[in-house]
């Protein structure tokens, strides 16, 4: 039985590339841009800066820039009022807080979860981020799925707590060195019809 749907936010609820493609596009030129994309990642800010010190001055100032590019992606807010109604959803999310909620709040999905874990609310990252969630709200493990399209942070975080998994493939083939996750789906919105 699965109770429990976690999700993660960028690159499966919200098109973060598109956000930092439409926040840079301006101040970069392509080839740039192309870098600034394959350098996203969890040490993004300082790599641009680094990178880029006249443009970018303050490391803090592109994630947040990135946050206020965020437009709603039509069909996540609806699939998940209508998961909402079945399972208990849970966003689960690296990042800082201020720049989460404010894509939430952009992408129309303030009020979509039952609770939020935000990495820089909680003060840890995946997997521990994912295990607070299973423990705060009271469901084992085996009957949760984190959907998500890192295949680190997300699926092998899940794989690590115990936890099933579901991967936002995006046009990628899965990293044959790591173990699969139990499904993979192209985009997010064909999540609903694999759930009993
Ligand atoms: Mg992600």
């Amino acid at each position: 039985m699965i109770r429990l749907l976690c999700f993660d936010l960028d690159d499966t609820l919200i098109d973060r590339r598109g956000a930092l493609r439409r926040a840079l596009a301006a101040d970069f030129t392509a080839a740039e841009l192309r870098w600034l994309e394959a350098a996203d990642g969890a040490t993004f800010a300082e790599a641009a800066a680094a990178r880029f010190p006249e443009r970018v001055p303050d490391g803090d100032a592109l994630p947040a820039r990135i946050a206020a590019a965020v437009t709603p992606t039509i069909g996540v807010a609806s699939m998940l009022q209508q998961l909402r109604l079945r399972f208990t959803l849970a966003l689960v999310s690296d990042g800082g807080a201020a720049n989460q909620r404010e894509k939430l709040r952009r992408a129309g999905l303030a009020g979509a979860f039952d609770a939020v874990f935000i990495s820089g609310e909680r003060g840890v990252t995946k997997p521990a981020l994912l295990g607070l969630a299973l423990g705060e709200l009271g469901v084992p493990a085996d009957q949760a799925v984190m959907i998500g399209d890192a295949p680190l942070r997300d699926i092998a975080a899940a794989a690590e707590v115990g936890a099933r998994s579901c991967w936002i493939a995006a046009g990628r083939i899965w990293p044959a060195s790591l173990p699969p996750p139990d499904w993979s789906i192209p985009d997010v919105l064909a999540l609903p019809p694999l759930l009993p």
